[in-house]
């Protein structure tokens, strides 16, 4: 990417860019939006859906002009000690999160869960070497004079990912499950195992922090936050249940017969927007984007009820 293109780019995902860098999107994308095949399928701006404004409290603090970029690391040594950095953590193995992994060269101890270990292995990613040091499931390590608590709990997000506990800072890190003050992305945050996902609040609780660290959207989290979001997901479960005995399938079958796809998509669009409505409406102004990805999410989480713990699924001997 060239100069000019990387700070356009940061230029867009700098908070309140976005409407300045419209244009710059557009030279991105480029070419294949252009073509006069695709053109209608590209909507125009002022024919997106609406959304509800997100609370202020959802945003973290202010990016500088150049975007995410934040020079050289020197909280490290404003504290006195060594900026090196000797150690990665790997929180889990995806790409967003470990690919820059391989900028830190070989003179760096990376450090993982052995399934971390073997999942990159399986995906031979060259900008995520594998981890040098793994465990299983507890590792403390002492570094620059700290100490970080690396813990894996079961699977969840994906089968691999970590509880990194700072105990001197009060401070918890979990990736990609709760992002303090939004709803969960898409798919409840592309979620591997929706039971190991809806435990993580419990096990995050358990531990003694007052800061936390979701690895997106970000702003840090606090207790409350946690909190919050098990109470959101307590209740997309509620009303999943109630959806699944409620809405009356006749109407779907009736219609669409032996085509048993359009049937079953119908109804389960119906299960989920009745399921996700009266979240929306609760979560709206106090997480943000409750109406983009509640039905996202309720989807996936109706599927798990349904197939990992057998309420509202027909029976197959
Ligand atoms: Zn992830």
């Amino acid at each position: 990417m060239s100069s000019t293109s990387a700070t356009n780019r940061r230029s867009f995902l700098a908070r309140g860019a976005a409407l300045a860098a419209v244009p710059a999107v557009a030279t991105l994308v480029g070419g294949a939006l252009a073509e006069p095949a695709f053109a209608d399928t590209v909507p125009a701006a002022d024919t997106l859906p609406d959304y509800a404004p997100i609370p202020p409290s959802a945003l973290g603090p202010a990016v500088n002009a150049q975007g995410y970029y934040v020079g050289r690391v020197q909280i490290a040594s404003a504290n006195g000690v060594s900026n090196k950095v000797t150690h990665i953590v790997y929180s889990h193995h995806h790409a967003d999160h470990l690919g820059a992994s391989s900028l830190f060269g070989g003179d760096v101890v990376r450090v993982g869960h052995v399934e971390t270990k073997r999942l990159l292995a399986r995906d031979n990613d060259p900008t995520r070497p594998v981890p040098d040091l793994t465990f299983a499931t507890h590792r403390t390590l002492r570094v620059g004079g700290e100490r970080i608590e690396l813990a894996w709990h079961g699977t969840n997000h994906t089968p691999d990912n970590i509880y990194v506990h700072f105990p001197d800072h009060d401070t918890l890190m979990l990736v990609d499950v709760n992002l303090p003050g939004w709803v969960p992305f898409a798919n409840f945050n592309i979620s591997e195992d929706v039971p190991g996902t809806i435990a993580v609040p419990g096990k995050a609780l358990a531990y003694p922090w007052k800061h936390f660290i979701g690895g997106h959207m970000g702003r840090l989290g606090t207790r409350d936050d946690m909190i919050v979001y098990q109470q959101y997901v307590t209740d997309i479960i509620d009303n999943v249940k109630k959806a699944l005995v409620t809405v009356d399938p006749t109407p779907f079958f009736t219609k669409y017969g032996n085509n048993v796809w359009a049937a079953v998509k119908t109804y389960q669009d119906a299960q989920v927007n009745y399921a996700a409505a009266p979240v929306i409406q609760k979560y709206t102004g106090v997480l943000a984007a409750a109406d983009v990805y509640t039905a996202s999410t309720a989807f996936i989480i109706l599927e798990s009820i349904r197939l990992d713990l057998g309420i509202g699924s027909q029976v197959h001997p």
